[in-house]
């Protein structure tokens, strides 16, 4: 589904990717593990397009994106929730989350509020509320709900788990599990691995800007392990 060869992204001097290439198929949950500045966060804003490669190609589902807009991207089917709880704080939670099923019609648009809701009844309970009044932990479920609600095809969270309580590891965690048997693919970043590991099926090790390992969830736990991003 995700094709990515070779990328390379600068920062002015600083080369934050240095030759990048994964691969990502139908149905599968990816893990991207490793350290701060590892480069993660880096891939995930290259691949939904919110950073240009230097170097390199992506495609998705067959169709070359290396420069397609970030309009295009989330139009064919790439969904995105960065990291760092980024809410609209002004707007309420529900404007939030429709703003991802935005381009949904109307019926759509209510068909997901329900179905988020019913994973998170905290957003019905604070529907009204400014977003940037909740918690950091409930921001978090607005912004992965916000991206749920386009219904992606490829969903990109961005260390979902990041700073969060276990009670909001849980919800996060069935959320993205309810995604996965809607058939949703998924690539997400982490730094310390614990609760990503436990949902995703396979991974890389990502560090210095480049892939140092890849394989079975199993290997990467090891890696993880080792490298203590547990
Ligand atoms: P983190 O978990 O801290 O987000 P990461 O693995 O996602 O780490 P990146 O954020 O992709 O790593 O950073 C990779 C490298 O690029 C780091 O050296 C970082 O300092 C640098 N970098 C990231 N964003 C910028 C930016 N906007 N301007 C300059 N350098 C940047």
């Amino acid at each position: 589904m995700l094709t990515v060869r070779n990328l390379e992204l600068h920062y002015g001097g600083i080369a934050a990717l240095r030759g990048i290439s994964i691969d990502v198929q139908k149905g599968e949950t990816v893990l991207l593990v490793g350290a701060n500045g590892a480069g993660k966060s880096s891939l995930i804003n290259a691949v939904i397009g919110l950073v240009a490669s230097s170097q390199g190609v992506m495609s998705f589902n067959g169709k070359d994106i290396t420069r397609a807009s970030c309009d295009a991207r989330a139009r064919a089917g790439i969904g995105y929730s960065p990291e760092g709880r980024r809410v609209f704080p002004t707007m309420s939670v529900r404007d939030n989350v429709l703003s991802g099923a935005c381009r949904r019609g109307a019926v759509l648009q209510r068909d997901a509020w329900q179905w988020l809701c019913g994973i998170f009844p905290l957003l019905s309970e604070r529907s009204e509320h400014p977003a940037g009044q909740l918690s950091g932990g409930q921001q978090q479920v607005v912004a992965i709900a916000r991206a749920m609600a386009s219904s992606p095809k490829l969903l990109l969270l961005d260390e979902p788990f990041l700073g969060l309580a276990p009670v909001w590891i849980a919800r996060i965690s069935e959320a993205i599990r309810h995604m996965q048997s809607r058939g949703t693919t998924i690539l997400m970043t982490e730094q310390m691995a614990r609760p990503a590991l436990k949902l995703a099926t396979r991974g890389y090790v990502v560090r210095g800007g480049e892939i140092r390992r890849s394989g079975s969830i199993e290997e990467i736990r090891e890696v993880a392990l080792a490298e203590e991003y547990l």
